[in-house]
């Protein structure tokens, strides 16, 4: 088969509801797809059925509802088509009614809930998403769902993305209006979500257990040679990951994924993977099935694929770049210059929203990275420092400070810029040579916020990025459904707007000391770890922001809050308790052995006569001094894990941060410098070297 014959061969997709679905129920379901219409059990059942056809004949043996609870990872619970066709099970037939596929009923009570659903009350539902297709995994039919408790608060990442993307679609419709576009009767948002991972061989990674437990090396000297040379990034991709990334294509195809660039990254090992963007529901589902893929598929060609943030230290981490854009049902990208001034100057509405969202809402964009992985990412020197700014690029941020000062802007020609009246001077799209040190960067017809750790679901910040906007529109959009004068006002408004919130705009290197100190005279906030950043999430203003846009109830926000703590938590644990146990189970063995080799050297060498043992004393003595400070450290750490209380989770997490994260950084650092002095056979797991250059 050719590509584009196994392009969306595994997905149920409008094609395939158009040749398998009587007319009348296409028509009820594709209505119900554009506007979130109530379907009809008799309809579900038709859908359900052909559904049910369609995956058999493509193999599948089961379905499930397939959902993103608040773990991150995808959930699923597969059920059986069959059935027995008579008492005695003499027979099977293949069922799937309309309403195993509207809704179902995953025991959910091990699913982090923050306290919202009792765990008595064990049961939440799933509930069918048709705005994103159902596909074949694993010879299951998946059936995208949101997942909800029984009182309706939502316990997954899809409910309140799709609640954002209608907050958007609501407000940016009013200013299209007032703009005289009564075309569109719907705003999109559209996600293209880069993917960036690290490769490694699967026998070496099975040698790893922090890798195993953790994602992440908690240890490990640096080899002689990391990136310094930049020789990966963008080189020749060598054959084993070829292969890889050809499988994966083919795959991805199959689930109508269409996959853009592959090349390599930064670091030894790193690479990225860019789909082409679609709308954001479809990305967020899709960006979930292509982190579960790039597992599966590595793991096929003897490979192991790591999404954590910063697998090792001392090269870069992992992000996942969300591109962010709005657009019309007809096809309008509201975040790109248009042709004519009025559209300019709508063009310029939106932009200086973004503007204001972002400034005023620094904080919530900060929580929506946050997480014990990116803290290790984030400001160190290869990713976004935690202080948000934006990029405009020298143009548009000149264009902005002449309308901002209603002086003449000095492009090619001097020119007056009058909002509505003037068309904007082009300005490059500024691909090739733009700034990526920012972490919100405007790149010509869309936003790139740089911030997201790798792991992370497209659905965290994208949930962020749509309620703020919508709600800087929507305060827009109330002042000038009120004017008098329209293009009068609205040059005011976008005037006023740039002035009030033009600090965030910064186009500078943002990985910069400098930038530290001028971001703090600029008062903007630089929230460098989690358990700083988290409590934003629950103030009174954003509490108040997310029920005005219907994203989040007041308990809804605060059990996410209390999830997103007591996940890093969990994490912080689990890597202290693997760290312990790896410094018993090997550094200390592999440092005694050394030591009594030393030893037992000097011992002999002296009997045979007074051999000269210079070497030996000094690098014993090293040792055994270092391993006296390695002790202290590692009895610090166990005592910290042991001292544990339970109580509130952010006073928990302020321990975690304050006593655990900082006696692992020390012992790390000692075990490091163990590491550095033994010979290679006195240690048993791979080294920094071995795992970043295992794939030849
Ligand atoms: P580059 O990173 O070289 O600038 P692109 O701008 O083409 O490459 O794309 C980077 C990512 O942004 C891709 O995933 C692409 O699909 C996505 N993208 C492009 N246009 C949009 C848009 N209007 N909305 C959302 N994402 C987009
Ligand atoms: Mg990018």
């Amino acid at each position: 088969m050719n590509t584009a014959e196994l392009f969306g061969t595994l997905v149920f997709n409008d094609d395939v509801m158009q040749t398998r679905l009587p007319e009348d129920t296409y028509r009820a379901l594709q209505k119900t797809i554009a506007r979130g219409s109530h379907l009809e059990l008799d309809v579900a059942n038709i859908v359900a059925d052909a559904m049910k056809d369609w995956a058999i004949e493509k193999g599948a043996t089961h379905y499930s509802h397939w959902f993103q609870p608040m773990t991150g990872v995808t959930a699923e619970k597969h059920e059986s088509f069959v059935s027995p066709a008579d008492q005695n099970h003499g027979k099977a037939v293949m069922e799937f009614s309309g309403k195993a596929l509207v809704r179902g009923e995953p025991d959910a009570s091990s699913f982090p809930s923050g306290g919202l659903r009792a765990t008595f009350e064990a049961r939440g539902y799933t509930a069918w998403d048709p705005t994103s297709y159902a596909f074949i995994k694993d010879r299951t039919l998946c059936i995208p769902t949101a997942f909800c408790s029984y009182g309706g608060d939502a316990l997954d990442k899809k409910t309140p993305l799709l609640r954002s993307v209608q907050a958007v679609d609501k407000q940016a419709l009013r200013i299209l209006r007032l703009f005289g576009n009564n075309s569109a009767s719907r705003v999109n948002v559209t996600i293209g979500a880069e993917q960036e991972y690290f490769l490694i061989d699967k026998e070496v990674y099975q040698k790893r257990p922090d890798l195993i437990y953790c994602g992440r090396t908690l240890f490990g000297a640096k080899p002689p040679k990391g990136q310094e040379l930049e020789d990966h990034y963008f080189g020749a991709i060598k054959p084993r990951v070829s292969a890889f990334m050809k499988e994966l294509d083919e795959e991805l195809w199959k689930l109508g994924i269409c996959v853009k660039t592959e090349h390599n990254e930064t670091a030894p090992a790193q690479h990225e993977l860019a789909p082409v963007f679609s709308i954001v529901n479809i990305a967020a589902d899709h960006n979930q099935l292509i982190m579960e893929l790039l597992k599966t598929v590595a793991d096929k060609h003897g490979l192991t694929c790591l999404l954590h943030e910063k697998p090792f230290e001392g090269v870069n981490g992992s992000g996942k770049h969300i591109n962010w854009s709005l657009c019309t049902d007809t096809g309008i990208n509201l975040i790109e210059q248009g042709e004519t001034p009025f559209v300019h100057a709508q063009f310029l509405l939106f932009l200086v929203s973004v503007i204001k969202a972002v400034d005023e809402n620094q904080d919530l964009l900060r929580v929506s990275v946050a997480g014990a992985g990116n803290d290790h990412r984030l400001g160190a020197n290869e990713a976004p420092p935690a202080i948000i700014s934006i990029f405009l690029g020298d143009e548009l941020t000149e264009i902005l400070t002449a309308i901002e000062n209603d002086a003449p802007y000095q492009g090619r020609e001097k020119t007056l810029m009058e909002i509505g009246v003037t068309a904007l001077p082009h300005f490059p799209k500024d691909t090739t040579d733009r700034n990526r040190t920012s972490p919100f960067a405007f790149t010509g017809n869309k936003f790139e916020f740089r911030m997201p750790g790798s792991a992370a679901s497209v659905a965290d910040s994208t949930v962020i990025i749509n309620t703020i906007v919508a709600d800087a529109i929507g305060e827009f959009a109330d002042i000038l459904e009120k004017s008098a004068d329209f293009k009068k006002d609205l040059a005011k408004l976008i005037r006023a707007n740039i002035k009030k919130h033009k600090r965030i705009i910064f186009n500078g290197n943002n990985y910069s000391e400098e930038w530290e100190k001028e971001a703090e005279k600029r008062g903007l906030l630089n929230l460098k770890t989690t358990v700083c950043a988290l409590p934003c999430f629950i103030t009174e203003k954003n509490t108040a922001l997310f029920k005005r846009q219907g994203i989040f109830s007041e308990n809804e926000l605060n059990s996410r809050y209390e999830v997103m703590l007591e996940n890093y938590c969990k994490i912080l644990h689990i890597e202290a308790l693997t760290m312990v146990d790896l410094m018993k189970k090997e550094i200390i063995p592999a440092s005694i052995a050394y030591q009594n080799d030393l030893a037992k050297l000097i011992k002999n060498k002296k009997a045979c006569g007074g051999f000269n043992c210079a070497l030996e004393d000094r690098l014993l003595g090293k040792l055994a001094g270092i391993s006296f400070i390695f002790l202290d450290r590692l009895e610090e750490l166990e005592k910290n894990i042991t001292d544990l209380k339970n109580g509130e989770p952010l006073d928990v997490a302020r321990y975690y941060q304050n006593t655990v994260v900082r006696s692992m950084a020390a012992l790390r650092q000692t075990a490091d410098e163990i590491e550095n002095m033994l010979g290679r056979r006195y240690l048993n797991l791979p080294l920094y070297g071995e795992m970043l250059y295992s794939v030849n």
